[in-house]
């Protein structure tokens, strides 16, 4: 049995990054750029007005204050997206309002706020200038924040909100990213039956396909609903080869010792078993290797069948995986160190993921357990916000005792 380090290091051992496409901006968020971005364009293209207000000559605001307002005769308005006729010259301003193009003779701009037309709305023919103005004051210089011909975004940059905003920016309606893996799922079991079918006496519905499809959405990557193999090795075969074009496979369950357990055996027979269970709780009987029924190698993780289990198995294993072929760099979910609210046993010497609810009091993170943490209780997934971490070595966490959290999610967000 191999340490979790372990087994994530011959894991990504054997994933690569997957080849880049074109794709359109609001499909990449949290993609990786595949080419470095210049600018055909300068943003601002023109110095302009960052207040509405007027534009003036800032030597005619010289010694201007409420109580003696230098008086100016408007000669124009100009609004966002028109451009002004006229020059402003000594004793002028032209009414401006945010975005527009600073005129010519004009070096600065008094917002609204600081002359007599306060309230704005005006059509003023001479306007009473309230504060001194230096050179530049409101003004947008051209290019302030891109110049022509610039590199704006680095290959290798996740793509977030603010990239695809900059992208619009540049009028570029797609770009190039390391393109999303397809992810196969296929469920194992006698016992399983699909969500949108009766509940047979003793069956269960097959949630594991599910929660898995939402993992991989999650974290970026395509999922593909394999549906359900019974415990045969021909059923077995037969489903994995329906995700013979994928890029990863999942299965789950079938990788226990018991007498229907073949995922090892099959895998085994079409490929090759890099390792098989892992010191760790839940999640224990997770085997990972390459599966050679499909048009090229593909990875194949063979989850553990409690719903709990292959679901850590995911967060451990997968997600990473998932990462990388996608390109990116950081592939470890962030922790936090917490108090903890409860006692945790570990009994032989795996690292335990406990699911736990973290929450901030007095500026300390404390974690509880979110109750019993059998590996069949999904419910306690769905309570959670964190796994505590014991180490191997670790036998008991005493209650008050600082432990480390893997943060399965902050807050309501949804990070892909
Ligand atoms: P196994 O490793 O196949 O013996 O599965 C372990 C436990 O997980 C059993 O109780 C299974 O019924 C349950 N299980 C396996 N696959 C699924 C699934 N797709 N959805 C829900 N529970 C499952
Ligand atoms: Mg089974």
């Amino acid at each position: 049995m191999i340490s979790v380090d372990e087994a994530l290091e011959r894991v990504l051992e054997h994933i690569s990054v997957l080849e880049a496409e074109e794709s359109p901006i609001l499909g990449c968020l949290g993609q990786v750029l595949a080419e470095d971005v210049f600018s055909p364009i300068t943003i601002p293209p023109l110095d302009n007005s960052a207040m509405d207000g007027y534009a003036v000559r800032s030597a005619d605001t010289r010694g201007a204050s409420p109580k003696s307002p230098r008086l100016l005769r408007v000669i124009e308005t100009v609004a966002a997206g028109a451009t002004p006729s006229l020059e402003v010259k000594a004793g002028e301003a032209i009414r401006i309002m945010t975005g527009a193009p600073l005129p010519n003779g004009a070096d600065a701009v008094v917002r609204f706020e600081s002359t007599d037309e306060s309230e704005g709305g005006g059509n003023p023919p001479e306007i009473g200038i309230l504060a001194e103005v230096e050179p530049g004051t409101e003004v947008r210089r051209a290019g302030e924040d891109i110049s022509a011909g610039s590199l704006v975004l680095r290959k290798g940059t996740v793509i977030r909100a603010a990239e695809v905003g900059v992208l619009a920016s540049l009028g570029r309606g797609k770009v190039r990213v390391i393109r999303r893996p397809v992810v196969a799922i296929l469920a194992t079991g006698d016992e399983l039956v699909e969500i949108t079918k009766p509940l047979p006496q003793g069956k269960i519905y097959n949630s594991n396909s599910y929660s898995l499809a939402a993992l991989v959405l999650r974290y970026g990557g395509i999922p593909k609903l394999l549906g359900i193999a019974i415990d045969n090795e021909d059923s077995l075969l037969a489903g994995l080869r329906l995700g013979k074009e994928a890029d990863i496979l999942l299965t789950s369950g079938g990788v226990s010792l018991g007498d229907y357990d073949i995922v090892r055996e099959v895998l085994a027979k079409q490929g090759e078993v890099v390792f098989w269970q892992v010191r760790q709780k839940p999640g224990k009987p997770l085997v990972f290797g390459v599966f050679r029924g499909g048009v090229r190698d593909i990875p194949l993780f063979g989850l553990a069948g409690n719903p709990v289990s292959a679901m850590v198995n995911f967060e451990l294993f997968v997600r990473p995986a998932i990462l990388k072929v996608m390109g990116k760099k950081s592939l470890t979910k962030p922790t936090v160190e917490a108090v903890l609210a409860d006692e945790i046993e570990n009994s032989d010497g795996r690292r335990v993921f406990a699911r736990a609810i973290v929450e901030k009091h007095d500026g300390k993170y404390l974690a509880r357990l979110t109750g019993p943490q059998g590996s069949g209780i999904l419910t306690s997934m769905a309570l959670a916000n964190g796994l505590v971490v014991v180490p191997e070595d670790k036998p008991r966490v005493k209650r008050g005792e600082l432990v480390k959290v893997m943060m399965l999610d902050w807050g309501e967000e949804i990070d892909i």
